[in-house]
């Protein structure tokens, strides 16, 4: 839940589908180059070889129904009948959000500014190589599924307040410094309030079926849990001991 997205960054494992990519480029030999390069990294590609039928494609699009039809554009500048900045600057007049690398056979700032300014989210120049190519894509991609990940709202419960996408808990608004393990039973704890769970339930929810190693462990962290959270863990207000059954949240 808290793995860090930019580490582990895999086209086709992390979402459960691949990425799929547009590549928009009226040069045969350049386009199946791109082609080639992507299909090798996994991605799913579709090409236009003109700005119309790029606007074909993109024509699925509709920003009332949400889902893009495509997660990269690859958009070359010159295009026969519709040039890249005008496919580029209809994209983003329908509110089609898809993020556009822009690609250019000129290497002059001012188109470089151009396709930014009409919301290009990237420009590469030509010659440019495949490896920078798909670095570009990947980091694109990347940027993109960051954002629209959903924001966690914060954990409250009396003085404790648990920021789960932050990973960092205040208590009595004072930040406490707390290990993973420790954090996830907190947030677990905080997102069912009041629920009583078994020791074999939190080393299951926590430290993963596959953990082998007795529930004592889980008292030993509730144990760690309390001197950092509670004012007395002598008696413990917020992570109580439910004889019996084992253990509640407030
Ligand atoms: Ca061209």
């Amino acid at each position: 839940m808290h793995t860090s997205e930019s580490t582990k960054y895999s086209p086709t494992t992390d979402i459960g589908q691949r990425s799929r990519i547009l590549v928009v480029e009226d040069e045969e030999l350049i386009r199946e180059m791109i082609v080639l390069a992507l299909e090798e990294q996994g991605y799913g590609v579709v090409t236009a070889a003109d700005g119309r039928s790029a606007v074909e494609q993109l024509k699925s699009f509709d920003a009332n129904l949400g889902e893009p039809t495509f997660d990269l554009v690859i958009l070359d500048l010159m295009l026969p009948h519709i040039n890249g900045l005008d496919v580029c600057r209809l994209m983003r007049y329908q509110g089609n959000p898809v993020p556009i690398l822009m690609l250019s056979a000129k290497g002059s700032e001012t188109d470089r500014v151009l396709g930014l300014e009409v919301g290009a989210d990237d420009y590469l120049t030509k010659p440019f190589s495949m490896r920078e190519l798909v670095a570009r894509c990947r980091a694109l991609l990347r940027r993109q599924r960051l954002s629209s990940l959903p924001q966690l709202p914060a954990l409250q419960y009396k003085e404790i307040t648990l920021y789960p996408q932050e990973c960092r808990v205040l208590v009595r608004g004072q930040e406490v410094s707390l290990s993973p393990k420790e954090f996830r039973l907190l947030e677990l704890f905080m997102s069912y309030a009041r629920r009583v769970w078994s020791r074999e339930q939190l080393l299951d929810q926590v430290w993963g079926p596959d953990f082998v190693g007795d529930s004592k462990t889980v008292d030993v962290h509730i144990r760690w849990l309390r001197e950092k959270l509670e004012q007395d863990p002598s008696r413990p207000e917020y992570i109580v001991t439910v004889r019996g059954f084992g253990y509640r949240f407030g």
